[in-house]
Parts: structure tokens; C-alpha cells; sequence
């Protein structure tokens, strides 16, 4: 009799130890999940359920010395499919394909794809984009973006610089102010159910973009015009590949004028010059035909400032009165420095001159003595 109770209470004790480690495991398992894999786990549920647009956030403009509007932007469509919406598929292909100029495989293929959301087009025009709205085709968002826009088209090209297909800055001031210009983008949440179709009570959730802040500059596009057509003509009569026109306020330094002919439009980057040949050439070529024609001379290039800098060498000869006006001077054609004879620009020489003189036929043998 005792003999059994011993083993009753054996039984139930072991029995409970095990259900009490069973609930510990559990218990563990719960709390791990719950506190430590929480973020993972909500995560997934939030991929799952929300779906996810992004607005896209004004780019700042950019401004010239006199408030003129050089770098703009021009609202633009996205239009997108989400698949589980969608009622009428060969509609949608039909129409898609006819407004956006797409080929019908190309829709249907992301038309068909099962996923939250599939973008058609970007940068249609916002006319487009109404006229698809008008549609009423259930499935099928338009959602409105911004893209930039030159509204000089090639003037100052290459200082602007302009941007890709997500608004980035690619090159010029458009790359090196990217981080005060991009703004901020927005989001439109929308909650769906588990199989993808969205819970109208939940209504749509939507963080507003915020919009990048202007960039004022230092050049005046009235100048800059100036200086392109004459740096236009210059390279006509000389036949030259490039001419460059730099225009600064000597008293602060700042750059009035930059052009670089050349120019490219700001608004078609990727189109090469007409009348360079491109069939047959790799992308890798065309790739650096087009590096050449974004490249600006003024900044990436180095030349020597030659006969310029005689304006310093003089200046600072006349103030500390190794020269006067008057001096007078004999050249040559050539000097002697040390072993080396360096000629004057004028090798059978300038003769007989006084300092002026030498400096309005910057003879090089002068300004060497
Ligand atoms: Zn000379």
C-alpha cells in the first residue's frame, strides 16, 4: 500500500516536472520570438501587407545672379500595375501598350507578374498620364512625380549638369549640391489583406516628401549667353574643336561666365551630336563619346596662362622698379639662359623697343630679362 502511493507520488511529480518543462520550452520560445525576433517577424508582416509608393520630393531649383529659373521641374507620371486588382488584363495590355507606345509583350509580361506592384513607365508626360487616369481601369496607378527640366536647354550645359532617371544629380552643380537638392522622399502605405487587396477601413497611410532646397549661383545667364556665342564664332572662324570663355568678378572672385562650346542639351544628355557617326560603335565607346562631350574644359583641364601671365610679370617689375616705362630694350629673336637659347614668339626679332612697346608686342626675351 505505501509501496504504491510512493509510486502515485513518483508519477505525478515527474508528470509535472514535465509538463513544467514543456511550458518553460514554450514560454522560452514565445519570448524569444516575441522580444527578441520581434522586429524580423513584423517586418514580414508589414512586406506582406503593406504596400508600398514612393512621392517623389521636389529637387530644389536652381537660380542664376538675377533669380532666373535655369533648372526646373516638370511633374511627370508613373504608371504602375498591381496585379491582384487587376479585373481585365487584355484591356489593360490594349490600352497600356497603345498610350505608352510599349509593345504588348512588354506589358503583358508585368501585367501577368505576380508581385505587390510592377511599374510600366516612368517620365510620361503628365497629359498621358490623365488620359490613362480617364481610362478608369481598375489595377492601373498613375502616380504623379517630378523630372527635371532646363529651360535653356544647352546654355551653361556643363556647369548645371543634369540628372538620371531617379532624379539623381549625374554631373556638374546637379552631382555637387545632390545632397541639398534632393529633398526628401514621401511614401503612400496602403494596407492589404493576405492576398494582396487593399483594406478600405485601414484607409492609406502618407508621409509627405519634403522638397530639396534651392541653389543660387553666381552666373548670370545674360553674360553666359554672351559669352557662348562668341566662343560659338571663335571656334567657327578658328576651327577649333572647343573654346572655352571664363567670366569672373575680379573683386570676389566669383564665376559670371563659364562656357565651354561645345555644349550639349541639357534636356536630351544621351543624344550624341548628329553628325558624329555611332552605328556599329560599342557601348563602351559610345559611353565615352559621351564623357568627352559632358566634360567641361574650365574645370577638368589645365593650360598654361602663356602671354596672360606677362601682365603679372610686368606689374610687379614696374612696382619694384627694376623697369621703368621708358627703359630701353634690344631683341634678337632669341637669349641665352644659362645653356639653354629660348627664342622670342618673333624669331627674327623685335629690334629695338622701350618697355612699352615690348609689352604691346609681348616679346617673350623682354619679359625673361
Ligand atoms: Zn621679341
Amino acid at each position: 500500500m505505501t509501496k504504491n502511493k510512493t509510486c502515485n507520488r513518483k508519477k505525478i511529480v515527474s508528470a509535472f516536472f514535465g509538463c513544467l518543462f514543456v511550458l518553460l520550452a514554450l514560454g522560452g520560445r514565445l519570448a524569444y520570438l516575441m522580444v527578441f525576433q520581434s522586429d524580423y517577424y513584423s517586418e514580414k508582416a508589414r512586406e506582406l501587407h503593406e504596400r508600398e509608393r514612393s512621392i517623389k520630393a521636389a529637387r530644389g531649383r536652381i537660380l542664376d545672379a538675377n533669380g532666373t529659373v535655369i533648372a526646373d521641374n516638370k511633374t511627370v507620371c508613373t504608371i504602375s500595375v498591381i496585379h491582384n486588382q487587376i479585373k481585365e488584363p487584355d484591356r489593360i495590355v490594349e490600352v497600356l501598350s497603345k498610350e505608352l507606345g510599349l509593345s504588348e509583350d512588354f506589358v503583358r509580361k508585368r501585367v501577368e507578374k505576380y508581385s505587390s506592384i510592377e511599374r510600366i513607365k516612368s517620365n510620361v508626360d503628365k497629359e498621358k498620364g490623365d488620359a490613362i487616369r480617364a481610362y478608369n481601369l481598375e489595377g492601373v496607378k498613375v502616380d504623379e512625380d517630378y523630372k527635371r527640366y532646363y529651360p535653356y536647354d544647352s546654355l551653361a550645359s556643363k556647369v548645371l549638369g543634369f540628372t538620371g532617371g531617379d532624379n539623381q544629380g549625374i554631373i556638374g552643380l546637379e552631382v555637387k549640391y545632390e545632397e541639398y537638392l534632393k529633398g526628401e522622399e514621401g511614401m503612400i502605405l496602403t494596407v492589404t489583406d493576405a492576398r494582396g487587396v487593399e483594406i478600405d477601413e485601414a484607409g492609406e497611410e502618407r508621409i509627405e516628401p519634403k522638397a530639396g532646397n534651392d541653389l543660387y549661383i553666381s552666373l548670370d545667364m545674360n553674360i553666359q549667353s554672351y559669352a557662348t556665342q562668341l566662343a560659338k564664332q571663335v571656334m567657327e572662324t578658328k576651327q577649333a574643336d572647343r573654346v572655352s570663355i571664363l567670366v569672373m568678378n575680379p573683386q570676389n572672385g566669383e564665376i559670371m561666365a563659364m562656357a565651354d562650346v561645345p555644349e550639349f542639351d541639357l534636356n536630351h544628355p544621351y543624344d550624341l551630336p548628329e553628325e558624329l557617326d555611332t552605328d556599329g560603335l560599342s557601348e563602351e565607346k559610345k559611353q565615352e563619346l559621351l564623357n568627352q562631350m559632358w566634360r567641361n574644359g574650365c574645370i577638368n583641364d589645365t593650360y598654361e596662362p602663356g602671354s596672360t601671365f606677362k601682365i603679372i610679370t610686368a606689374a610687379a617689375g614696374l612696382e619694384g622698379g627694376v623697369v621703368t616705362p621708358q627703359d630701353q630694350f634690344s631683341c634678337p629673336g632669341y637669349i641665352m639662359v644659362e645653356d639653354r637659347r629660348i627664342r622670342c614668339h618673333k624669331t627674327t626679332g623685335h629690334g629695338a623697343e622701350n618697355f612699352i612697346q615690348a609689352t604691346m608686342n609681348s616679346c617673350n626675351l623682354v619679359f625673361m630679362k
